[in-house]
């Protein structure tokens, strides 16, 4: 049975790197009928916030990201690890050890002095035959893991392949602080014993803990889970991504007016592909995804080319979905929605033509609010002889059948009739019904305004 897990630390948004691990683990737990787990590592209370356990969830639940167990939170499993600390010590994989951290400091300056890398000496290690000095006293110790000395840690990492550390590389690992809390590695590797992942899916900026984690596995006798490692993601600069490359909240996204599926659509492409496949859905996904097919260099992050994925997903979404989604936007734009036609017919002759939920929004107020002209505007595009020809126009309107052909005819006999040019009339047209000079075609427009609302403005604005 696959089991995965998604184990992010609380210390802010979701991210779109986190994202995009998530999305991983999710999709492989996913295709192989497995079980996905929601692990919050929230031992850090320095930088551990609610707001941020609250953001991740909401992240996940926005894209759709379903776990079948959890969320686990560490703190609430404090006591489990410290049992698992006191076996440790009871079987002598692990030790009190006295140093203080000014002792350990000093150790380590000395060793760089001498041109050595910096590591603890094992000063408190027992050892067969070995005597220690007797514990000093009103001094809390840490607890150490006793690494293996000889030999190496090897794993067949999934992204990466075979990576090798010789023991000789790593230290006596603390586990446990001197007012006994656990720390980080050791919290990690006993929520993937005890929860029985099978592969750890997790950023690469994790590499250097595997080998501690899996000699503490073994010391504790666990069945090993194998291990991706999936590279960062970087700017389109080759730097690692922060807030200079744009928007990397997850939320953020939700905010900005995008789909959740064209997110996700966007983050399945960030360092894994299926040939030239840009749209799939997440079904199709599931089916395709596989680990070996990650990249091993860092994938880079694209906002442009996210905005493109979130057109496509426009063009195709449900119109009463958009129509739904959008309405919150268009709310906050100060729009009502009983003054205007139906916002799914809106949606529909908007939706090509636009970006994001908040372009729509942007494009579909003039039919929920009615922003006057302002009177530079109306300088640079009424010319004194439209004044007349939209006059006639606007009585026009009152007697013909309100749809766009009619509206369209309408238009061209009054320009046909007054000897300007079509711009010339169906820019103040535009401008003094919506307010603006840019819309779709505006026989559609005005059809979808409805005739009482177009010829109310123009007689407004033409008294
Ligand atoms: N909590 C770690 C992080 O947020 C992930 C640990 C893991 O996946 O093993 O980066």
């Amino acid at each position: 049975m696959i089991r995965t897990r998604f184990a992010p630390s609380p210390t802010g948004y979701l991210h779109i790197g986190g994202a995009r691990t998530a999305l991983f683990s999710w999709a492989y737990a996913r295709k192989h009928g497995g079980t996905f787990i929601l692990r919050i590592e929230d031992t850090d209370l320095e930088r551990s916030t609610p707001e941020s356990v609250e953001a991740i969830l909401q992240g996940m639940d926005w894209l759709g990201l379903d776990y079948d167990e959890g969320p686990f939170y560490q703190m609430q499993r404090m006591a489990r690890y410290k049992e698992v600390i006191g076996q440790m010590l009871a079987s002598g994989h692990a030790y009190h050890c006295y140093a203080s951290k000014e002792e350990v400091e000093t150790m380590r300056e000395q060793q760089r002095a001498a041109g050595l890398k910096p590591r603890y000496d094992g000063r408190w290690r027992p050892e067969p035959g070995k005597d220690l000095p007797a514990p000093p006293t009103g001094i809390a110790p840490v607890v150490r893991f006793k690494n293996p000395l000889d030999g190496s840690v090897a794993w067949n990492d999934l992204v990466k392949g075979i990576i090798e550390i010789s023991n000789s590389e790593l230290d006596d690992l603390v586990i446990a602080r001197p007012d006994g809390t656990p720390t980080y590695n050791f919290c990690v590797v006993v929520d993937d014993w005890d929860m029985n992942i099978t592969q750890v899916i997790r950023g690469d900026d994790h590499v250097n803990n595997t080998p501690r984690q899996i000699n503490i596995l073994k010391a504790l006798g666990a069945t090993l889970p194998q291990y991706a490692h999936v590279p960062m993601i970087l700017g389109t600069d080759g730097e690692r991504l922060s807030k200079r490359h744009g928007a990397v909240s997850v939320m953020q996204y939700l905010e900005d007016g995008y789909l959740p599926e064209a997110l996700l659509n966007y983050l399945a492409r960030l360092g894994w592909a299926h040939g030239d496949e840009e749209i799939f859905s997440m079904a199709q996904f599931v089916e395709w995804f596989n680990l070996e097919a990650i990249s091993r260099s860092p994938a880079k992050f694209n906002p442009e080319k996210l905005l493109w994925i979130n057109q496509q997903y426009l063009k195709i979404a449900d119109n009463a979905r958009l129509a739904e989604l959008t309405t919150p936007f268009l709310l906050r734009d100060g729009g009502n929605l009983a003054n205007g036609p139906a916002l799914s017919d809106v949606v529909q002759l908007l939706k090509d033509r636009v970006n994001t939920l908040v372009e729509l929004a942007d494009a579909a107020t003039i039919f929920y609010r009615y922003i006057e002209p302002s009177a530079e505007q109306l300088a640079q595009h009424l010319s004194p002889e439209a004044v007349p020809a939209l006059t006639t126009l606007t009585n026009n309107f009152m007697l013909i059948d309100w749809k766009r052909q009619s509206i369209q005819e309408a238009l061209k006999t009054v320009v046909a009739d007054s000897g300007l040019k079509m711009p010339g009339i169906a820019m103040p047209l535009r401008l003094l019904v919506t307010g603006v000079t840019q819309t779709p075609s505006i026989d559609a427009t005005l059809e979808l305004l409805g005739r009482e609302t177009v010829i109310g403005r123009l007689q407004k604005q033409l008294a």
